[in-house]
């Protein structure tokens, strides 16, 4: 299952395709310790289903992508929203990103991180990028933005079952990436952050150019994996200057998986070009992924 041929990391595990707009593809985190199998698929398909409705009904690549991360941190499945994985002190802290264009055609982007008690992350990061005056939103004042745009309030132990180390999801950022029917690309990232993370610690998702990134008229990406590792690669907008100096996208995500390597991390990623290139790939031992076009759709846990 590799049309663009071998990689040239033995260890990626690589999907291309050319697909007719609109698209959309998702994540639910690359790595180990995922539920069954079934459960997981369920999830993406239900996530596919959300964000292939918003961009039908026209909605536009942006709200689809939120769309999708909702479904995906409504179901407890994955670590975002209300599966989200506890810190070593106990407490909830979500990351989330967005970005992509509004409506009216304002290219936005924005983001909260450290955020306690949101179900949805992913719609504080969208109300952030849609007021902006600031880029992300860290903490109490992320909470306290969640709840000035009127984002539910839960119990920050409902989010997670309260007990450190012990979450009731299975392991799995969320992410998406959707190319719209008028070529507006957008992508979104909501994650628990890593399993056992110390308390205040803030990884790639909600890191525009890291974990996070749409470029109109280029590429839009979503990551999973070793956060520290992603940010100091850059790996989203390293993705994005090689696409602009003319390397294909395969091409471009490699050399960033590269990259990543080089800092001791793994993980994995959705990209989409503005061409209806769709490129997953990862090298951790297992990646939730799927995608949707008119004519595909696929949602699976692939492990390696
Ligand atoms: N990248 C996320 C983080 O570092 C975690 C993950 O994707 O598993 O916070």
């Amino acid at each position: 299952m590799n049309p663009a041929g071998s990689s040239a990391r033995s260890d990626l595990r690589l999907v291309a395709r050319r697909l007719s707009p609109p698209l959309i593809a998702v994540h639910g985190g690359a790595g180990a310790g995922h539920g069954p199998a079934e459960l997981v698929s369920a999830g993406l398909r239900a996530a596919l289903d959300a964000g292939w409705s918003a961009l039908t009904a026209g909605s536009g690549a942006l709200d689809a992508v939120v769309a999708a991360v909702v479904a995906m941190e409504d179901s407890g499945t994955f670590n975002a929203g209300r599966g989200a994985v506890p810190t070593t002190a106990g407490t909830v802290e979500t990351d989330a990103a967005v970005m992509g264009a509004l409506p009216d055609g304002r290219v936005v982007s924005g983001g909260g991180c450290a955020m306690t008690w949101p179900a949805n992350p992913v719609l504080a990061a969208r109300e952030v990028a849609r007021a902006g005056d600031a880029l992300l939103l860290a903490g109490a004042g992320a909470d306290r933005f969640a709840e000035s745009v009127g984002l539910v309030r839960v119990d920050p132990g409902s989010l997670t079952g309260g007990q450190p180390g012990q979450a009731v999801s299975s392991a799995g950022t969320v992410g998406a990436v959707a190319l719209d029917g008028v070529g507006v690309l957008a992508a979104a990232t909501s994650t628990g952050g890593r399993r056992g993370q110390p308390s205040g610690r803030v990884g790639d998702s909600p890191i525009v150019g890291a974990g996070t990134w749409a470029e109109q008229a280029r590429v839009a990406i979503s990551a999973t994996g070793d956060g520290e590792a992603f940010v100091r690669a850059g790996f989203a907008h390293l993705i994005d200057w090689s696409v602009g100096a003319g390397a294909p996208l395969v091409e471009a995500s490699r050399a960033a998986f590269d990259a990543v390597a080089r800092w001791g991390g793994s993980g994995g990623a959705i990209l989409l070009g503005a061409d209806g290139e769709l490129v997953v790939a990862h090298d951790a031992p297992a990646m939730a992924r799927g995608w949707r076009s008119t004519t595909e759709t696929v949602a699976e846990l692939d492990r390696r």
